[in-house]
């Protein structure tokens, strides 16, 4: 018999991805957004499944909702994907942060706890709760030192979700992802941020962007990758706790220099500080500049993880190294461009 699987956050980055690898999987899967007046199902559209979803409407921050859908279903599996994902706003919006990325969390949990103690849960821990490091490179038993409203809200949901394995038995797994990419993350985020600018500089459609910190360095992996990961997790005997990382870091400068080039920019860098700029050596004219409205109150200046478990006891290992992630972001954005 096909299992049921529930992904909250269905209409983001990892939601699409997910809900496609577990429809390939032959699973029958019911996803929940929340009331909104956009249209928040781009991502299902790009990859062709809008219409194999059930959808439900389910607001984390309303435990009737969330009672309601896991008595109108008999899930085998739980993904908890859905947050305030984004810590920049987590500093412009710390309560309704801890509500939805960190209380979202223990409603499921004790809806689970509840109604059905069979239930195997996932919830999308975050390398961002590593924070300020305390060890060069991130694994499971590392401190945890986290440096914003979003991180510190991923930092109880995870230890919640240790809880309850620990004390009601429950199946839940914890996989600390760190940061993956795609054609289909948020335009928010860094990566796609450069690359959507980018191409509109070279369709004359802006005259540069504006960035924050460009040397803070990221480990970053290909998103659709890293679902199968989450997958894997829940398909153990026992529950855990999962680092998924590529093992290698780079900066923001980093990302746009492998972009610039891909896309055979003709560019260089200049000045220092607030006044760095990334110049069009054709035009003269700079394309980047910094903005300190991007600086973070606190940064997360450095993160690297060590995926080593995983690729032990899952069979996971990483496959997209940075210069293909920004190949694959680049082809699919000048894709769809217009
Ligand atoms: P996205 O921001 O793309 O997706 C988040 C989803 O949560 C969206 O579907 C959003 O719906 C939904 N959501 C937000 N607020 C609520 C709410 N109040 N009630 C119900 N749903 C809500 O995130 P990603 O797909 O990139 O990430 C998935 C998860 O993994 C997130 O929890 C994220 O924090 C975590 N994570 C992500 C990493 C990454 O690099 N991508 C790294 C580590 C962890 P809507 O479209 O309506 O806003
Ligand atoms: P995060 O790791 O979840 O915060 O992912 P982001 O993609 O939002 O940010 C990654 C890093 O890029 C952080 O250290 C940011 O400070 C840095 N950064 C520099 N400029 C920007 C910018 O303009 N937007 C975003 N989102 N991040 C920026």
């Amino acid at each position: 018999m096909s299992k049921t699987a529930l992904i909250t956050g269905i209409s983001g980055q990892d939601g699409a991805y997910l809900a496609k690898f577990l429809l390939n999987k032959k699973y029958k899967v019911v996803g929940t957004d929340r009331r909104s007046a956009r249209s928040v199902n781009w991502r299902l559209r790009r990859l062709g499944i809008e219409n194999k979803i059930i959808f439900e409407e389910m607001e984390l921050g309303e435990i009737y909702e969330i009672q309601r859908v896991f008595k109108k279903y008999k899930f085998n599996e739980v993904y908890n994907l859905a947050a305030q994902s984004f810590v920049g706003t987590s500093f412009n919006s710390p309560i309704n942060t801890s509500n939805i990325t960190g209380l979202g969390c223990l409603r499921i949990l004790e809806t689970i706890r509840n109604q059905n103690k069979k239930i195997k849960f996932y919830q999308a821990s975050s390398s961002e709760m590593f924070g300020d490091v305390l060890e060069k490179k991130q694994k499971e038993t590392t401190p945890l030192n986290p440096q914003s409203p979003y991180a510190i809200s991923k930092v109880f949901s995870h230890y919640l979700t240790k809880n309850y394995r620990k004390s009601y038995g429950l199946f839940a797994t914890s996989g600390i992802l760190f940061n993956h990419e795609s054609p289909l993350r948020g335009e928010e985020f860094v990566t796609r941020k450069i690359i959507i600018g980018l191409i509109k500089i070279i369709n004359k459609d802006t005259n540069f962007i504006e960035l924050g910190n460009l040397y803070a360095k990221r480990d970053w992996g290909y998103a659709k990758e890293y679902v199968e990961a989450m997958w894997k997790m829940l398909q153990k005997n026992k529950p855990d706790d999962y680092v998924i990382a590529t093992g290698k870091t780079f900066s923001i400068k980093d990302f746009i220099n492998i972009a610039t080039k891909y896309l055979n920019m003709d560019v260089k860098w200049v000045g220092k500080g607030l006044n760095e700029k990334l110049i069009n050596n054709k035009t003269k004219k700079a394309i980047i500049k910094i903005n300190p409205k991007f600086f973070r109150p606190a940064e997360v200046n450095i993160l690297i993880g060590n995926p080593q478990k995983a690729i032990r006891e899952l069979g996971w290992e990483p496959k997209t190294n940075i210069n293909q992630l920004i190949k694959i972001m680049i082809d699919e954005e000048i894709k769809y461009y217009k």
